[in-house]
């Protein structure tokens, strides 16, 4: 009798774990059942080029039909409600219930709102290309209801955190509002690009010289920096400063964190205080054997001793690790402990610039550090069989 594998997600981890599992195993071993709530994967490393305009919503959204198709995975369309360790039974949206031998859960992670107040209810977050799409609209309607409305908040965009997304995001904005501001005929001096970051620094942790050449980047396009500028409280029409500055505006992005799924919190597996699953060396939730969790559902403590970052490199390596671990718990034989290979960490900054670390020590910034980022989206499409030109 063929094993049920149930894939929870289908973003970078689950779906390259259902790929890799049905090249290992047949169908005598195994059916592999993936569910997600989108008949499409979302490329969301790119969501801020969409959120921008840059991007169409087309070529972040690839059909999972397509990349499915003669690899023997059941999809199923649907939105998880529930897991039940106990029963190894799933619950979907509209009671639909899905039983499995192994669980693979990649369900990504939720928004960290650290308890800001009014964050939660007024700002946009950037997770999904329905919310990119919403961030882009929201933009554009500012620039056309200003032509009648004339408020400054209108022309004043805020985004909270100076991670790698919200850094990402004010790239691209900087590229974008000028042209969304000669498009409606009003001066680029009128509009103004914020980013607010509570530590002292953007891009906390990541190399202090890079970190500069970001922000003389960002700061040389017009973007504003608020550093060691906690936001304590967001209202609608306006964003409030730990040092009692108000910055009256329309448009708040947060980008602020990330924390784990609450699905995997509240089915009762082990998790630290940030809701992410804790797992063994192959990725197995310590409390509950038959399940595996990746992505940035799970917590992995890297060489240096700290959690490894929720990255869709890091998620789509721990799928392939996966489905290695899921072919040795059917046919037998010696698990390999998931040793990530970390190959870049760059960050864009617009269309034509951005920042970051390859292979061990070399650091690039300029044109050349956006073309290997280009060069990390497509080899990830080349990954899951969908090179095209998006
Ligand atoms: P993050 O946690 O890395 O950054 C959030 C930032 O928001 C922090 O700098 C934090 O100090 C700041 N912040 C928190 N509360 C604040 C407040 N009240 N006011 C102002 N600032 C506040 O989150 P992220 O940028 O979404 O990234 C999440 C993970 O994903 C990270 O590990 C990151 O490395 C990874 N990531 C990687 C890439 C890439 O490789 N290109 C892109 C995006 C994200």
């Amino acid at each position: 009798m063929p094993k049920q594998i149930l894939i929870l997600g289908a973003g970078y981890a689950g779906l390259v774990c259902a790929l890799e599992t049905r090249k290992r195993l047949t169908d005598d071993d195994v059916v592999v059942t993936l569910v997600n709530k989108h008949t499409y994967h979302q490329l969301i490393t790119q969501l801020h080029e969409t959120a921008a305009g840059a991007r169409s919503d087309r070529s972040v959204r690839i059909p999972l039909e397509k990349v499915l198709r003669g690899k023997d995975v059941e999809l199923v369309k649907g939105t998880v409600q529930r897991i039940v360790p106990a029963e190894k039974q799933v619950i979907l949206d509209g009671g639909r219930t899905l039983a499995y031998d192994y669980l693979v859960v990649a369900l990504g992670s939720e928004a960290e709102y650290f308890g800001v107040p009014g964050m939660r209810e007024h700002a946009f977050i950037l997770k999904s290309v329905n919310q990119a799409r919403l961030i882009r609209s929201h933009i554009e309607s500012c620039f056309a209801r200003y032509m009648y409305e004339r408020r400054s908040s209108l022309l004043r965009f805020v985004v909270g955190g100076a991670g790698f997304s919200g850094i990402e995001l004010v790239g691209e904005l900087a590229d974008a509002l000028p042209k969304l501001a000669a498009e409606a005929g009003i001066d680029y001096s009128l509009v103004e690009l914020y980013n607010v970051e509570a530590m002292p620094g953007i891009l906390p942790g990541f190399d202090p010289d890079l970190a500069d050449a970001a922000q003389e980047s960002l700061k040389s396009r017009g973007v504003r920096f608020l550093t060691s500028t906690p936001i304590v409280k967001v209202e609608p029409g306006a964003v409030y400063l730990k040092n009692d500055t108000v910055l009256e505006t329309e448009t708040v992005v947060w980008t602020g964190g990330v924390r784990g799924n609450q699905i995997v919190v509240d089915a009762g597996f082990a998790t630290e205080p940030r809701g992410r699953a804790k797992v063994d060396q192959y990725l197995q939730s310590v409390n509950t054997r038959d399940t595996y969790m990746l992505g940035d559902c799970a917590i992995v403590i890297g060489e240096n001793g700290r959690p490894l970052p929720p990255t869709a490199q890091i998620a789509w390596q721990m799928g392939t690790s996966a489905a290695d671990s899921l072919y040795h718990d059917i046919r037998g034989g010696v698990k390999t402990a998931f040793h990530p290979v970390i190959q870049g960490t760059l960050a864009s900054l617009g269309r034509k610039d951005a920042v970051g670390k390859v292979g061990r020590s070399m650091k690039l910034h300029g044109r050349i550090a956006s073309l290997a980022k280009e060069a990390g989206n497509y080899r990830y499409l080349a990954k899951i069989g969908s090179v095209f030109k998006p």
